[in-house]
């Protein structure tokens, strides 16, 4: 049973300024009778900028303190614009922003995971405080909820894993009576709290993801993700021409396609809905009555080529010194060496002595592994690869994908193609 309640996510490029914010705010005002729960990420491109400090404090470069007045400045201009001079929300932000400050002030000690996550959130808890001071301001009720006292997770710090019976209780608690009352919920996307109220957060673009758990937690009715694009396309529009839009789109398919890099919903985000039949509509802020996309459970449609790029990508090669053949119990190791380095593998191939491994080449992941394996393996490495994944292939799609480029690995499986390429042009046509 549906409880009614709509949960909607606003993402940075919705918000990233005054008349974005203004903008929003004529969204939700038509949804201002119903029960709407409202998860916001942080302003335009925050996150990276906060992100920025902490390098710059790791590293000891001495602009950190530089670097977040502009971020500080950023969000009081933006107040500015929204309430004039004098509202509480100065106050409000100071004693947010301050919490850097304090770690700024500091030798660094704590593990750089872990600080991540206390810096990085507050980009999420400055934008909340904006908008639904915001709402409040042009007459929407709105109750500013700290997620942290929402969402539990494990200390896996910048990738938390949801302890959902413990979020469920929460929110039973804390959200549920909130909507006896009139007004919004409103409340961060991407940030979370360990049972010791340290705040964890949920991996980058995890906000899609908050608003599914919550949505999971409240039984809504649906979700709804508003993005600066009509709907989910066929393709990336900054990265291929003659993208359409998909109108209905399963569960399934979605997840396949976030999973190898459709960037439009974050991966987690399909499977809490899936679990609960929630509908999925991928909504754009710049026209809100456009239909969007409408994800839910069994289509059984005909899908056009749908084309997804995993950038970064690192191909290894393993092979025995000896050249024995790399039977399981090397295949053990090796994986059991990519879960220590949390490696994500998207793709493998073996021949009898050699094992190939596609995976995301994030921070010094790749490096430790090799490491790891160089006492026992040859080891070689490609990196700045692309991966790049069709469903629903047809001959001409492919043609058109491998123009122009080196291809090191390729899979079919059904109608799935999967390649790693080296140097893919910007624009390409996708002509289907
Ligand atoms: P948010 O503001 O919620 O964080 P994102 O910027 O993360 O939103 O996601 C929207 C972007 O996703 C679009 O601007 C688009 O460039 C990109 N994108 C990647 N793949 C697709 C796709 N298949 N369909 C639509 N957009 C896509
Ligand atoms: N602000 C976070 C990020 O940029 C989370 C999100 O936007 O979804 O990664
Ligand atoms: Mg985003």
């Amino acid at each position: 049973m549906n409880s009614n309640i709509k949960v909607f996510k606003f993402g940075g490029a919705s918000i990233k300024d005054a008349p974005a914010i203004k903008n929003v705010g004529q969204i939700v005002q038509k949804y201002s009778e119903e029960k709407l729960a409202i998860v916001v990420s942080a302003m335009g491109k925050t996150t990276n900028a906060l992100e920025a400090i902490l390098q710059a404090y790791a590293s000891k470069t001495g602009d950190a303190f530089e670097l977040l007045n502009q971020v500080k400045q950023q969000h009081y201009e933006v107040c500015k614009e929204l309430f004039g001079e004098a509202h509480e929300i100065y106050d409000l932000l100071n004693d947010t922003f301050v919490e850097i400050e304090w770690i700024l002030e500091e030798e660094m000690q704590d593990e750089y995971d872990y600080l991540y996550d206390q810096m990085i959130s507050v980009g999420e808890l400055a934008s909340t405080k904006i908008v639904a001071a915001y709402f409040n301001h042009i007459g929407l009720p709105t109750h500013w909820t700290d997620a942290r006292d929402l969402i539990l997770t494990d200390n896996t710090y910048r990738s938390a894993n949801v302890q959902w019976t413990e979020t469920q209780e929460n929110c039973n608690r804390l959200i549920k009576p909130l909507f006896e009352q009139e007004g919004f919920v409103l409340t961060q996307g991407f940030i979370a709290s360990t049972s010791e109220n340290f705040t964890t957060t949920l991996g980058r673009e995890g906000s899609d993801y908050t608003a599914a758990i919550l949505s999971y937690c409240l039984d809504a009715e649906y979700m709804a993700i508003w993005k600066d694009v009509p709907g989910v396309l066929t393709a990336d529009p900054r990265l291929f021409e003659n993208v359409t839009k998909i109108d209905r789109l399963s569960y399934r398919e979605a997840i396949e396609m976030t999973y190898y890099g459709a960037k439009v919903i974050h991966p987690k985000t399909i499977k809490p809905l899936q679990n609960k039949s929630i509908p999925l509509f991928v909504k754009s802020f710049i026209e809100p009555n456009g239909s969007g996309t409408q994800i839910t459970a069994n289509l059984d449609e005909n899908y056009p080529p749908m084309v997804a790029v995993e950038k970064n990508q690192a191909l290894i090669h393993i092979s025995t010194l000896d050249f024995s053949f790399v039977a399981e119990p090397h295949l053990k190791f090796i994986f059991e060496q990519a879960t220590k380095q949390r490696l994500r593998i998207n793709m493998m191939q073996n021949t009898a002595i050699s094992f190939s491994i596609c995976v995301n080449d994030v921070d010094d992941r790749v490096a430790n592994f090799v490491q790891q394996l160089q006492e026992n393996y040859a080891v070689n490495i490609d990196k700045d690869l692309e991966l790049i994944t069709v469903r629903y292939a047809n001959k001409t799609i492919l043609n058109q994908l491998r123009t122009d480029k080196m291809l090191l690995l390729e899979n079919k499986i059904r109608n799935t193609v999967q390649m790693v390429v080296k140097n893919v042009p910007i624009l390409e046509r996708i002509d289907a």
